[in-house]
């Protein structure tokens, strides 16, 4: 897998970014995002590091469902033989739960933005580490995330996603774009059965119109990246992938969460 990886500091930048990091470390010493003892560098300690319910194969070469036991050939999981995905696959970097249950709590609803950090770093571990992707050069594919309604938006000041698109953007300088419009608001899916979070979700999305934001961007027969904090029945990912492709005109759409619920 190849990216063109994060942007080079200036000679001026070069210079300045070791005492300006002595003088943050001395005012904001870096603490591990769990137990908050002290780090040297990084997002966790050791011991918290070790304990992250990262996700590992086996896991379903769809949905990225994990199967509990030992398997040697690709399988498809229960949850999605049968039904159409329109995301090629999709990857998460940890279960959601325990201490990562916890971080994405305090980011999404506590507004610890510092915390994109963590997760971003987690999901570019399992970017770089999934076979799929080994031959791909990413610097030409296009980080998307899956959007929120405005109002939404406007309540919780950010969206969630978006934060993760602009620091994985930062972390490899793959290119990223708020492609997507969310255009009504969709009751909670939560408690939904499956056709029942379909139909709720049909016509919710759109492809957002180009204007001055994005007057760059091409969607026409590019692959995506599509961004979410979590993923839990890929019924939101795979209307937003559909909506990439059919009238984006997205040539596929790979999904990357930081949790899987
Ligand atoms: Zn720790
Ligand atoms: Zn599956």
């Amino acid at each position: 897998m190849s990216f063109p990886g994060p942007p080079v500091p200036s000679r001026t930048q070069q210079l300045l970014r070791p005492v300006w990091q002595a003088w943050v470390d001395l005012v904001y010493p870096r603490l591990c995002c769990v137990c908050k003892v002290p780090v040297d560098e990084g997002w966790f300690c050791e011991g918290c590091a070790g304990e992250l319910p990262m996700v590992e194969a086996p896991y379903c070469k769809v949905c990225g469902e994990v199967y509990e036991g030992a398997l040697t050939r690709e399988f498809r999981c229960m949850n999605c033989s049968g039904r159409r995905l329109e995301f090629e696959f999709a990857v998460a970097a940890c279960h959601a739960e325990g201490a990562m249950r916890e971080l994405i709590h305090q980011f999404k609803y506590e507004r610890r933005l510092h915390l994109r950090g963590a997760l971003a770093a987690l999901m570019l571990r399992t970017l770089e580490e999934e076979p799929r992707l080994a031959r791909e050069n990413l610097a030409e594919w296009l980080l998307v995330p899956v959007p929120l309604h405005r109002s939404r938006e406007a309540e919780r000041e950010f969206n969630q996603s978006w934060e993760l698109c602009l620091r994985l953007s930062r972390l490899t300088g793959i290119p990223a774009a708020k492609a997507l419009l969310r255009t009504r608001e969709t009751e909670q899916q939560a408690g939904l059965s499956r056709n029942e979070r379909l139909k709720n979700l049909r016509g919710a999305f759109a492809v957002r119109p180009a204007g001055r934001w994005r007057a760059e961007i091409k969607l026409q027969g590019r692959r995506i990246l599509l961004v979410d904090d979590v993923f839990t029945t890929g019924a939101t990912t795979s209307e937003c992938a559909r909506v990439l492709r059919r009238e984006g005109g997205a040539e596929k759409v790979v999904v990357i969460t930081a949790t899987r619920g």
